[in-house]
């Protein structure tokens, strides 16, 4: 019994051949083309769970697969990019990825993500209003934050960048998402606000850029919120 299928989206060959090992391995069923054009057909027509991208493909490109497939389809893209390309991290992320790893990279961190991501887009009804991990507990419905047992008292935008981070868990959020969603839509490249929000919220919560328990620093691409719920 297969846990989920997922679309490998390769133009190399040797790559995609491990990577259909790897997931079968791990109970995926694997569905595999080599071209962007051809991933948007298999797309519409299978409906995979989950897609593994790769940016750097023949005829139409990563970016522009992503583009289209987003225009019908909510599956959660991984994309794969190559090695200091950050640009291209933050353009696809920003285009509707919910993740990526950097080429060359291991398989289990690949796999790990990808069920990272699937958790992330089952359907959870309705969500608790209270959410707790070590030390911390959120209540989103009344707006109040405990930190080991002590109410914390957080400014308006602190709150709401906390709140996109525990609506949010383990993806990674970039720049321009938080700040569209704190700030509003006419923001996006404002990144030293973000910093400086960050700073301050990471402060409140007593968390440590350098060794972080909640917030987690992805340099120049954004912030991911690393804390297991209880
Ligand atoms: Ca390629």
């Amino acid at each position: 019994m297969s846990i989920a299928t997922v679309l490998l989206v390769e133009d190399d060959d040797a790559l995609r051949r491990a990577l259909r090992m790897s997931f079968r391995a791990r109970d995926f069923d694997v569905l595999e083309v080599a071209t962007g054009e051809a991933a948007l057909t298999v797309l519409a027509d299978q409906q995979p769970d989950a897609v593994v991208l790769d940016l750097g493909l023949p005829g139409i490109d990563g970016f522009e697969t992503l583009r289209r497939l987003r225009t019908y389809s909510t599956a959660p893209v991984i994309v794969l990019s190559a090695r200091d390309h950050q640009r291209d991290k933050v353009d696809a992320l920003d285009a509707g990825a919910d993740d990526y790893v950097t080429k060359p990279f291991d398989p289990e961190e690949l796999l790990a993500r990808v069920r990272a991501a699937l958790r992330r887009a089952s359907p959870v009804p309705t969500g608790p209003a209270v959410l707790r991990f070590p030390g911390l507990e959120v209540d989103l419905a009344s707006r109040s934050v405990r930190r080991d047992g002590e109410s914390l008292h957080l400014t308006k935008t602190e709150l709401e960048l906390l709140e996109q981070f525990v609506r949010n868990p383990g993806k990674l959020l970039t720049h321009q998402f938080l700040l569209r969603a704190v700030w509003g839509p006419g923001y996006g490249s404002e990144s030293n606000y973000l910093r400086v929000y960050v700073r301050q919220l990471r402060r409140k919560l007593g968390d440590d850029a350098a060794q972080p328990r909640f917030i987690l620093t992805e340099s120049g691409i954004g912030y991911r919120w690393i804390a297991e719920s209880e």
